[in-house]
């Protein structure tokens, strides 16, 4: 299997382009899930944008948090990356199922993640308020609710495509995406351009998650603009959970809750959402726990 790598490259008219392939991070998750082949598609969708977006954050410990909710048979999905695209995520009904779409016998994305309800983009820059956009869902295809999602919320136009594609034995063949994206203050002729090759960015999506490396797709795509290829990173599906985190978590839940915890069952079982890891915790564990929580 190649290596996974986000490719991001700048034309000298101001258009960004991102071009990543992440097929190693999304089987990792699939593995981690047990998903469904349309479950591990729309969370290694997901997990694709997150790598992409999280990678272009400024700061060291910037984080940016991907929730889609749209009442679909698959549930939530809750997707977070740092900006060095170490991503963690989940999708809460892990092994929901839905019909082919008829159309084009592909996966009905749509269908499991429904679209009645929202997308929310946090964005945690370490200041003290975290940045929190909003927008409707579009299609629950993922690729266009975060395009919408980028004009509602941040006025910024963008082409998206995201694309997983999962092998009989319910294996990921391949997982990519492109993010094309003009930059504030870029010529009226960029958009333009940009608008004329709408459907090359997906045609270009599927031979990139067909194989291609993604230097080569963005060269190929922008071909007249010149591209400079500005940096490639390799990302990556890892949880950040510990012990530690787990019992913080439980110290903030308040002395009386741990109180019950004790009585009811002597010891507490805790399992990460992200990563799917137990941790329990026995009742002299609780016990100090409770000495450090708030009554
Ligand atoms: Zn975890």
């Amino acid at each position: 299997m190649s290596q996974d790598k986000i490719v991001r490259a700048i034309t000298a008219d101001g258009l960004s382009i991102i071009a990543a392939r992440t097929t190693v991070m999304v089987e990792t998750a699939r593995q981690t899930h047990g998903t469904s082949p349309v479950c591990s598609a729309a969370l290694g969708r997901t997990l694709t944008a997150a790598a992409i977006m999280g990678s272009g954050l400024k700061s060291e410990d910037a984080k940016l948090t991907i929730i889609i909710k749209g009442g679909g048979p698959a549930g939530s999905i809750v997707v977070t990356a740092n900006n060095k695209a170490a991503v963690k995520g989940y999708i809460t009904n892990p092994m929901a199922d839905v019909p082919i779409r008829e159309a084009d016998y592909k996966l009905d994305v749509g269908r499991a993640v429904g679209t009645d309800g929202y997308i929310t983009i946090i964005k945690d820059l370490g200041l003290k308020e975290p940045y929190v956009g909003k927008a409707e869902l579009v299609s629950g295809e993922i690729a266009e609710d975060i395009a919408y999602y980028y004009v509602v919320s941040e006025q910024q136009p963008s082409v998206i495509s995201l694309g997983v594609l999962v092998d009989t034995d319910e294996t990921i063949i391949s997982a990519g995406g492109i993010f094309l994206q003009p930059l504030p203050g870029c010529k009226e002729d960029t958009i333009t351009y940009i608008e004329s090759i709408l459907e090359d960015v997906a045609a270009f999506n599927k031979i990139l998650v067909e194989g291609k490396e993604p230097e080569d797709v963005i060269m190929e795509l922008l071909k007249p603009l010149n591209p400079q290829i500005l940096s490639v990173i390799e990302p990556a599906f890892r949880c950040d959970c510990s012990k530690e985190r787990i019992e913080s978590v439980i110290i903030s839940m308040g002395a009386a809750e741990i109180n019950s915890l004790i009585e009811d069952d002597e010891e507490a079982e805790v399992v990460c959402h992200f990563c799917n890891t137990k941790y329990k915790l026995n009742k002299e564990e609780l016990i100090k726990l409770l000495a450090k929580a708030s009554v």
